[in-house]
């Protein structure tokens, strides 16, 4: 009797691929055998997203994409998209199981009791206060960087956002769990670790005693063997001094730190229900950029809130400037049914964000290459990732300071860390030549001037 095959897909954030990963090896560790989506096979996972329409839209057209590829197949709808509308996933013929951000560690049972039962099984529930975090497996799927997702839910309540009520709740999981995987990745070989969650910066609020995220880092740092920390994103108002103490002091923390600025422009910031302003912001950076000189600042920005005027957009291009960052992701506002600002007045025509999108952007890859230029004739730490694809004998990996490096090179170097000096920029990607005599590593810190 063959293995039954199984197909996932994902759309969306860091922690939803990783959230894959682990539904992925249930299926594995249940004898299932792993096809690539949307090739035939007996169950199709689709893990969605609701982030933005378009990531509605788009789930939508995988799960059609599923129940096209193999109609007999056991078609399951996980993740955000499923929890906030799951009557709409119901609603499409041919789905038939649904799970939306809770008990996704039930999911093959789910699958096989849809299939035995020959009916439509509804497992979406909603979130609820103190609801415990969701052990899911962690999985390693690149063999240069795991990442390990310590937190889950959010409530913060953004005006434009959609993630409180997809995730829910504040859940962080248990300080020793984390610890216990920490060390267990370490001795799998891992150089780099990436802890991950929806709202990062809130670790430990929902837990009992004084556990927070700087106490979580203090302990993450003594464990024997770990080269590199880096956290995925913090939120501007999560910086508490002992936070900042940690990651300005801490050499295995990778001087990197994305921090959400969203607008530059105190008035849309305070219609967003974000509780800080852009001085705050731009003197936060400035703070641990005292600390950490080097350090790269990137960010999240959203263009075209509801009733953002060209003044409003030109503050926020002022404020990236000002604050020096390295890299941005621009967010085009899209409305998300529920959130108080989709019902907000003087929505902002598609055109105007989509020239708002193209012109932060364009100064987020000049603010980019600036920060990239600064560490050229440099030699710096590179964790070499995989081979650049099309480019035979090239390998490429990041520096502790997020720099996305390309070096020549033969053989097997995924997940180690290598001295590479920096040599040219172009299109993005650094080129620089492998250093093979200099004496030990420069981890994290910079490199000797020549
Ligand atoms: S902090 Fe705000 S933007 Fe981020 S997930 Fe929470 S509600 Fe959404």
């Amino acid at each position: 009797m063959p293995a039954p095959r199984v197909a996932l897909v994902s759309l969306g954030c860091k922690v939803n691929q990783n959230e894959l990963e682990a539904i992925q090896h249930l299926f594995q560790a249940a004898g299932y055998e792993v096809v690539p989506f949307p090739d035939k096979a007996d169950v199709y996972v689709v893990h969605t997203c609701t982030v933005t329409h378009i990531s509605d839209r788009k789930s939508r057209q995988l799960i059609r994409r599923a129940i096209r590829a193999n109609p007999e197949a056991i078609v399951a709808v996980t993740g955000c998209y499923a929890q906030v509308a799951p009557g709409e996933v119901l609603n499409i013929p041919g789905v038939d199981v649904v799970v939306g951000t809770r008990e996704r560690h039930r999911l093959v049972e789910l699958v096989e009791q849809a299939r035995e039962k020959g009916a439509l099984v509804n497992a979406v529930r909603a979130h609820v206060a103190g609801e415990a975090f969701e052990e899911l497996p962690l999985v390693e799927v690149s063999r240069a960087r795991a990442f390990l997702k310590i937190q889950e839910g959010c409530e913060e309540f953004c005006t434009y956002c959609i993630v409180p009520y997809a995730r829910g709740p504040l859940r962080s999981r248990a300080p020793a769990a984390i610890l216990a995987e920490v060390r267990r990745l370490i001795a799998a070989g891992y150089l780099e670790i990436v802890l991950t969650g929806v709202h990062t910066g809130a670790y430990g609020r929902n837990l009992p005693g004084e556990v927070d995220l700087a106490g979580l880092l203090r302990q993450l740092v003594q464990v024997p063997g770990l080269r590199r920390l880096r956290i995925s994103s913090i939120d501007p108002l999560d910086f508490t001094p002992a936070l900042k103490e940690v990651l300005t002091g801490e050499e295995v923390i990778c001087p990197h730190f994305h921090i959400p600025l969203q607008s530059g422009d105190d008035h849309i910031l305070a219609r967003m229900g974000r509780r800080y302003t852009g001085s705050y912001y731009v003197d936060l950076v400035a703070s641990l950029r005292n600390r950490r000189p080097r350090a790269a600042f990137t960010s999240d920005v959203m263009v075209g809130f509801p009733g953002e005027t060209e003044a409003q957009f030109a503050n926020t291009l002022q404020l990236v400037r000002e604050a020096a960052l390295a890299g941005i992701h621009v967010f085009p506002y899209s409305p998300r049914r529920g959130t108080p600002a989709a019902a907000m007045p003087d929505q902002v025509p598609p055109e105007v964000k989509k020239d708002r999108e193209r012109r932060l952007l364009q100064l987020g890859r000049y603010l980019a290459r600036q920060y990239a230029r600064e560490f050229l004739n440099e030699t710096l730490a590179v964790l070499a990732e995989r081979p650049l694809p099309g480019q035979p004998g090239v390998y490429e990996g990041y520096t502790g300071n997020y720099l996305r490096v390309a070096f020549p090179a033969t053989g097997d170097w995924t997940g180690k860390i290598v001295n590479v000096r920096l040599e040219t920029l172009k299109g993005g990607l650094i080129w620089g030549k492998l250093e093979k005599d200099v004496k030990g590593e420069q981890e994290n810190g910079f490199t000797r001037r020549k």
